[in-house]
């Protein structure tokens, strides 16, 4: 099969973020979503890739050139004049011919299974098919109406009525029988606005293909999330809540009722999010490996600071010296994995950590480094680069260097 990704997306609603980015050059953890989205191609035995460029199409173009480096061929086209999501469909009409094809909106995330929702669009005898997931707010979405038998009666473009008419919406991923084509005008038009609607009028056989995960539009909260790089890491006792000293040593809380979150901390973390910081916790809990407290109650602590600070991750290590694990902390194994996870730039992203075991860690993850000198009664971090007395001025003096 072959696929068009729609790429030509400006994303007004994003500002300052695609002045100099198209939208689906967006970063999703750590690369491009229309990287993303070609790699599914791939996955799925899509080789042959159409792709329409209107806004920045050089940063696209050079990064992606003919596809060869993603193992697909890659064909594009510029629209100097934009054509609309159908529109640029007809505008591949010579190349799409023959048999169905995908359509994928460029500059959403999605996971879905294009194996299955090709042999889907088939086993229904569909002259398109849309995939479809369910959603509380439709208001700005595109919603299918259905028969019993998923056969779509109607399409509603961000829909006023209450309640609406669905709650099915438009996923942005076709499978379309190029035979449809013909029933695309040339120029400018819209599927959701002036296509969809019409060939259902036609009466042609659209189905709607269910799916559970929603797609993540990259204009939404939740994709910037996910599109941002750079982290503080803070290790948790010590750092985000009070330790509790006993011989002049840290130790944590073994229980909610002793855990003692920073005061005024949460308004100063929220300053290092509005600068495009995740933040994520960063814990040794060898307690649990000792038998000293379950796991469960390091969670609930874990859990309630998350929630109190607003952070986006937790990562934790369970386990003592003697498990010789990669996670536990003066190794980077958390790092590394948070990183994986998120997708980040560890030497753009900050530790900030009140024991030699968060700073070396934190080092030998490649981050930027702050080390809280409470003056224990331990040994000292080696190098640590820079040295401050309370969290509060950790993130001070992350804020200022973000000045
Ligand atoms: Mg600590």
């Amino acid at each position: 099969m072959k696929a068009i990704i729609l790429a030509a997306g400006k994303g007004e609603r994003l500002g300052e973020l695609t002045r100099e980015t198209p939208k689906p050059m967006i970063p999703v953890y750590g690369k491009p979503v229309l990287e993303h989205n070609i790699l599914l191609c791939k996955e799925h035995g899509i080789k042959n890739i159409f792709i329409n460029l209107h806004h920045k199409p050089e940063s696209i173009r050079t990064y992606f050139g003919d596809g060869s480096k993603w193992g697909v061929n890659i064909t594009y086209k510029e629209e100097p004049a934009i054509l609309g999501t159908a529109g640029a469909v007809k505008n591949f009409e010579n190349e799409l011919g023959g048999g169905p094809f995908f359509v994928i909106y460029g500059d959403n995330y999605s996971q879905y299974n294009l194996t299955k929702i090709a042999y889907a669009h088939r086993a229904k005898q569909a002259a398109l098919s849309i995939v479809i997931f369910e959603l509380t707010d439709v208001s700005k979405s595109g919603v299918a109406v259905m028969e019993k038998d998923d056969r779509i009666i109607k399409f509603v473009e961000k829909p006023v009525e209450i309640p609406p008419p669905s709650r099915w919406v438009n996923a942005g991923v076709y499978v379309m029988e190029s035979s449809l084509l013909s029933e695309i005008p040339s120029g400018f038009s819209d599927f959701g606005k002036d296509i969809l609607p019409q060939l259902i009028q036609k009466n042609y056989p659209l189905y709607g293909i269910r799916v559970e995960q929603p797609v993540v539009a990259i204009d939404t909260p939740e994709l910037y999330r996910r599109s941002l790089t750079r982290a503080v890491f803070f290790d948790r006792d010590g750092v985000l809540n009070e330790a509790v000293i006993k011989d002049g040593k840290p130790h944590p809380p073994l229980s909610i009722g002793e855990l003692r979150v920073f005061p005024g901390l949460k308004q100063r973390l929220m300053a290092l999010k509005s600068k495009g910081f995740l933040l994520i916790g960063v814990t040794n809990q060898p307690d649990v490996a000792r038998g000293e407290v379950s796991k469960m109650a390091v969670e609930e602590i874990n859990d309630r600071v998350k929630r109190d600070l607003g952070l986006d991750d937790f990562k934790v290590c369970f386990h003592d010296d003697k498990d010789n694990c990669a996670c536990r902390k003066p190794r980077p194994g958390l790092f590394q994995e948070a990183a994986q996870t998120w997708g980040l730039d560890l030497k753009a992203s900050y530790v900030v950590g009140d024991r030699w075991r968060d700073v070396e860690a934190g080092a030998s993850a490649g981050c930027q480094t702050i080390f809280i000198d409470y003056g224990y009664q331990e040994k000292q971090p080696d190098g640590a680069g820079t040295v401050v007395k309370t969290p509060y001025e950790a993130v001070d003096h992350i804020l200022a260097l973000e000045k």
